[in-house]
């Protein structure tokens, strides 16, 4: 029953056509979906429930939209298995990380059934082989039709993972050509190359470490201007617990310490959680159980965390209980409520927070928030922060490339969100990322003392950045001064790769 207070999602099942030849029947089934959209709309302007007099109906779309469809058979077909898991494929080339979203197929004819069911999945690597099926050697397939299993299907079919599917292919495709391949005969050592190549064009391959043998910085001797020193930022305000909630940070060896606020006397009750990505509605495995007896005040609960994974703490609903919150400065710490999650930094101290951020981050192998947060952060204080590679001879470099952070560790919903419930406002952006880099400079050194500009950027709204270096100077250092960021939080800097 369609009611006045219904907005969004609450209408998801005004859909028709599952159980039809959605391609034979595509006329008929647009046709059928145009009735039905008129028919609310009737509905709406003259039932006389709601005070609809003065609205309009602004657009209806012509195309009927096909939310599930055919797919293609393929060498391997992802399983709803293997969303669930996380398997691991030794060609996983791209990933995606939607719930597994289940539609009724008959839409309002099957008014039965939930609206919808979404089961929160952990994020997944897809291989090579949805992409192509041996028997059709040049043929490759992207999009909504990749090879899956129809429970498989309902995560992959979203528009960020159809993208992700296309960068993979086209970089399939490019492969194949350059080696006088097809995909189905690639070798192993040619699956391997290519995983690389997607990985330095910035494709997320879940647990995939870069190969760092070609990368001239570890020739280097590579220093920062500043650490952060992984401390907690200024308080900015407290987050009430009374419907439980969730405190995600990089795990390390040894105590980490939560701050909370009792205003009477409680049991604090809660379970810790592991993954190798922060995620809070699939938080991972489970480490151990914890129930603080308290007195009212203040506390540090001490919290037994993990080294290399990410720690979600679950925390149960508990009445006057709060968390405070603290200025967001630290990449990889979220906290929010359960059910109707608030974005903030939680107030999370450790026993040696020094090694979070260090500069050996920047060339361990990794992109991206992975088992940590593996960037190296400047100092909230160091006004311009810097990244210096001196080598021992001067050398010839072609090519710098820099991963930035744009804040990967949060949700970013598409520009709609205004419209959105708050339930999926988890971390709601308005505006640029606060610790992404603005304003930077590269510059060359030939003697390892004068330094000179080879290339500026200002206004930068990109993650990826590539430099191309003057190839035919030899170059004794090389240093990129971060001089500005979008907001109030030190650059944070994932990788940097130089060839
Ligand atoms: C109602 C609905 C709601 C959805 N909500 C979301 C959502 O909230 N978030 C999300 O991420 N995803 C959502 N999806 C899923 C997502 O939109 C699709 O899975 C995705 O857009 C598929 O992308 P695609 O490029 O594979 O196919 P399509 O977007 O279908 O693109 C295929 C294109 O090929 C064109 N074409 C077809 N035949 C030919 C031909 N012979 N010659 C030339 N061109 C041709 C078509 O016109 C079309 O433009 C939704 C889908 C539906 C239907």
């Amino acid at each position: 029953m369609l009611e006045p207070t219904m907005s969004g999602s609450d209408c998801w099942w005004f859909e028709l056509g599952g159980r039809q030849d959605t391609i034979g029947e595509d006329g008929n089934t647009a046709l059928e979906l145009r009735r039905l959209v008129l028919g609310v709309w009737d509905y709406i302007k003259n039932s006389g429930r709601f005070e609809a007099d003065c609205y309009t109906l602004s657009w209806i779309g012509s195309i009927p939209g096909k939310r599930e469809s055919r797919r293609m058979v393929t060498d391997y077909l992802l399983r709803g298995e293997d969303v669930l898991r996380g398997s691991n494929f030794e060609d996983g080339a791209f990933y995606g990380g939607w719930y597994l979203d289940v539609h009724p197929a008959g839409g309002m004819l099957d008014a039965d059934a939930p609206n919808f069911v979404q089961t929160p999945v952990p994020v997944y690597p897809i291989p090579l082989r949805c992409l192509y099926n041996s028997q059709v050697e040049n043929l490759l397939f992207a999009g909504r039709c990749i090879g899956t299993e129809r429970e498989a299907f309902f995560s992959t079919r979203v528009m960020d993972t159809c993208a992700l599917s296309g960068q993979a292919a086209a970089m399939l495709a490019a492969a194949c050509a350059m080696w006088h391949t097809v995909p189905g005969q690639m070798t192993k050592a040619q699956v391997a190359q290519l995983r690389q190549q997607l990985l330095r064009e910035d494709l997320f391959v879940p647990g995939l470490q870069a190969d760092e043998s070609a990368n001239l910085a570890h020739e280097a001797k590579l220093t920062v201007t500043s650490v952060h020193d992984g401390r907690a930022g200024a308080p900015t305000g407290t987050m009430s617990l009374e419907e439980g909630g969730f405190v995600t940070f990089p795990g390390v060896d040894g105590t980490v310490l939560l701050s909370v606020t009792l205003h009477t006397p409680q049991t604090l009750c809660g379970t810790l959680y592991s993954a190798p990505l922060p995620n809070y509605l699939c938080p991972g495995k489970k480490i151990r159980e914890y129930c603080w007896k308290l007195p009212a005040g203040h506390h540090k609960l001490p919290i037994q965390a993990q080294a290399g994974r990410f720690c979600t703490l679950v925390l149960e609903a508990a009445p006057d209980a709060e968390l405070p919150l603290c200025q967001p400065l630290r990449t990889g710490f979220v906290c929010g409520k359960k059910e109707m999650p608030v974005c903030g930094e939680p107030m999370l101290e450790y026993e040696t927070p020094e090694s979070l951020y260090g500069a050996e981050q920047l060339v361990n192998g990794y992109i991206r928030p992975w088992g940590g947060a593996n960037q190296w952060c400047a100092a909230p204080q160091d006004p311009e922060p810097c990244i210096t590679m001196q080598w021992p001879q001067a050398r010839e470099l072609e090519q710098l490339r820099l991963y930035l952070d744009p804040e990967l560790c949060a949700e970013r919903p598409s520009s709609h969100a205004a419209q959105w419930q708050d339930s999926h406002k988890l971390t709601l952006y308005r505006e640029m990322p606060a610790q992404l880099a603005r304003d930077m400079i590269v510059e060359i050194s030939l003697d390892g003392s004068s330094w000179e500009p080879v290339w500026e950027q200002k206004d930068n709204r990109k993650r990826l950045i590539t430099v191309v270096l003057p190839k035919e100077q030899k170059v004794q250092a090389l240093r990129i001064r971060f001089t500005r960021t979008w907001g109030p939080r030190p650059v944070g800097v994932f990788a940097l790769h130089v060839v």
